[in-house]
């Protein structure tokens, strides 16, 4: 497509740069991918920030688990820790297996740990599996990125059916409390939890109520377990996305005839690239966010939050 390569940059997120010109504004054609969707089969293709983000050693030698690390936010998040200097496992769904060993290629360039580990959120059996051969495989656990995420649109409440309505619950929320379940026992202080949540947990679309209720829930989750873990110094906190251009908003997280709009109508008037959410990851995983704790950091395009 025409705007693929404007839309992958090549400038670091170091580098001063206009906010509403670092990418064009999008129009994505209307596209309904398949399952949850390929970053490889997008249109036009996400920036990842594999040929942009540079790395200070800000996380040198950790450990992170990070759920969804395949495609969208949880890719740009895995490439940008690998860059910091962290060892990094990515979990991803088999249908997924493209997208994962595009990522793991560019993490293994960095030279530390990157292994991928494919399941199903929705198991139980699998959230305390995977905490378990991250240890293995990099001896050790200090950040868990909750990011995996279910997101479907619908425009009539009573379509929204109880499959729906359990996957979206088992894998945004319930997901979240048996990862960071397994993942306790090897938490030392210093560890950090990071929570994907969404702008719509403040302001939900009547075409995402269930997603957005489950939104909502990790910020109060987020919250309450940042209290509980504080003293141990475990420090728990989220990330709020606005409108980012990843696999779940053209595999059915929007009404398709809404995505040639996507992100337009955010103050910076364009659509988030994945890449541009990885730095606050960075930060909450870092001891330079030392007393950052139960925050919920929006990175929103300008979209307001309380
Ligand atoms: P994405 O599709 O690239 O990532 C979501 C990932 O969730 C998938 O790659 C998949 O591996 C994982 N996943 C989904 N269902 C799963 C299941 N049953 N088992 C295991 N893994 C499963 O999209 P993204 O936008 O990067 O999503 C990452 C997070 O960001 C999600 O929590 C999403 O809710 C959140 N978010 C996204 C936006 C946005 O505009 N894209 C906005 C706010 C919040
Ligand atoms: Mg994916």
């Amino acid at each position: 497509m025409a705007n693929d390569d404007a839309n992958t940059t090549t400038t670091d997120q170091l580098t001063l740069q206009d906010p509403v010109k670092r990418y064009p504004v999008i129009s994505p054609p209307e596209q309904s991918l398949p399952g949850t969707g390929l970053d490889a089969e997008m249109t036009p293709k996400a920036d990842l920030g594999e040929h942009s983000y540079r790395g200070t050693g800000r996380l040198t030698a950790r450990k992170a688990l990070i759920t969804g690390g395949d495609s969208g936010i949880g890719a740009a998040t895995a490439i940008a820790f690998a860059r910091e200097g962290a060892d990094v496992v990515i979990t991803y769904l088999p249908e997924e297996e493209k997208d994962a060993r595009n990522v793991l290629a560019v993490l293994e360039k960095e030279g530390r740990t990157a292994v991928g580990i494919a399941g199903d959120l929705r198991d139980r059996q699998f959230c305390q599996d995977v905490v378990a051969q991250a240890v293995e495989a990099m001896g050790g656990l200090d950040v868990l990125v909750n990011n995996g995420g279910k997101q479907v649109a619908q425009k009539e409440f009573e379509a929204i059916d109880d499959e729906q309505l359990e996957a979206t619950f088992d894998v945004n929320i319930l997901a979240q409390f048996r990862l960071v379940r397994a993942a306790l026992p090897h938490l030392k202080p210093g560890a950090s939890i990071i929570n994907t949540t969404s702008v719509v947990s403040y302001m939900p679309p009547e075409t995402l109520i269930d997603y957005a209720s489950t939104k909502a829930a990790i910020n109060n989750f987020t919250k309450g377990l940042g209290q509980q873990l504080a003293p141990k110094g475990i420090r728990v906190n989220a990330v709020a996305p606005g409108p980012i251009w990843t696999p779940l908003q053209p595999s059915g997280g929007q009404p398709t005839e809404e995505l040639p709009d996507f992100g337009q109508s955010t103050p910076l008037g364009r659509a988030g690239q994945p890449t541009e959410l990885a730095p606050a990851y960075v930060f909450l995983a870092s001891p330079e966010s030392s007393y950052v704790v139960g925050a919920t950091i929006p990175v929103t395009g300008g979209m307001p939050t309380p």
